[in-house]
């Protein structure tokens, strides 16, 4: 452990946890989908290792991370035993000149928005030689938002991504637009990632629902949700 075992901070995740499970059978239910084809990324920014480790011992697979510094920190102070048992998703934005940092720590890179991110992580995972698991990120704002290429040029991403030897093409991400019906974003991005299933079949992951859509994201065939407030708690705001 790294830090000190506090067992009612366990008990306080393992309660969280356990409703966002029931909200996700429940939406489930609701629109006739196989709960086996959902993957539950829980999202641990700005919550310390020891989170995780707990997240971890109640069975969590999956954790995101949006800052490079932060994330690279934090699974260098876990155990090999807890850290192996980890699918690590990178879901923030990405600068080239920290792709080979992120490639280090990362299975899973969710927030390629440009060909030469892409590039960077090619290169990176090569010189590593690994391969990684890469999602276009998609930006459902119509406006400079936070991160994401606009759907009009998703598919030709897509391609550079495919191109690269050492990524993965396995599909896209995005975020529903502050104050927007994410049922309808989150229907123009299935549009999206129809279109490039055409072109790249392996690109079946549907990365879309947070804290507060995650219903609706179900609803238009996501396959990962990423979850941070509703099972972490509230955090501080970034900056
Ligand atoms: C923080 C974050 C989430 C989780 O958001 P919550 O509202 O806390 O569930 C999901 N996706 C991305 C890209 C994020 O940065």
């Amino acid at each position: 452990m790294s830090t000190s075992y506090d067992p009612s901070r366990r008990d306080e995740l393992a309660a969280n946890l356990a409703e966002v499970h029931a909200r996700i059978d429940r939406a489930c239910a609701a629109s006739g989908r196989n709960r086996d084809d959902l993957t539950l990324i829980t999202v641990t920014k700005f919550f310390p290792a020891s989170d995780v480790e707990h997240l971890a011992a109640l069975g969590v697979s999956d954790v995101g991370e949006n800052r490079d510094q932060e994330a690279g920190a934090k699974f260098e102070e876990l155990s090999a035993q807890v850290r192996g048992g980890l699918t690590v998703h990178f879901i923030g934005q990405l600068q080239s000149n920290k792709a080979a940092h992120v490639v280090r720590y990362a299975d899973v890179v969710q927030s390629v928005d440009r060909a030469k991110i892409a590039r960077a992580l090619d290169k990176a995972a090569t010189a590593q030689d690994r391969s990684l698991d890469v999602l276009v990120q998609i930006d459902l704002s119509g406006a400079a938002g936070r991160g994401g290429v606009t759907p009009d040029a998703a598919r030709a991403l897509a391609d550079d991504v495919a191109a690269c030897a050492a990524l993965r093409l396995r599909g896209v991400m995005a975020v529903a637009p502050l104050g927007s019906d994410p049922a309808e974003a989150f229907g123009r991005l299935a549009a999206v990632a129809d279109a490039i299933r055409g072109d790249h079949p392996e690109a079946a992951w549907l990365s879309a629902g947070m804290s507060g859509d995650l219903e609706q994201a179900v609803a238009a065939g996501a396959t990962h949700l990423r979850v941070g407030s509703a099972i972490l708690g509230s955090r501080p705001s970034p900056r």
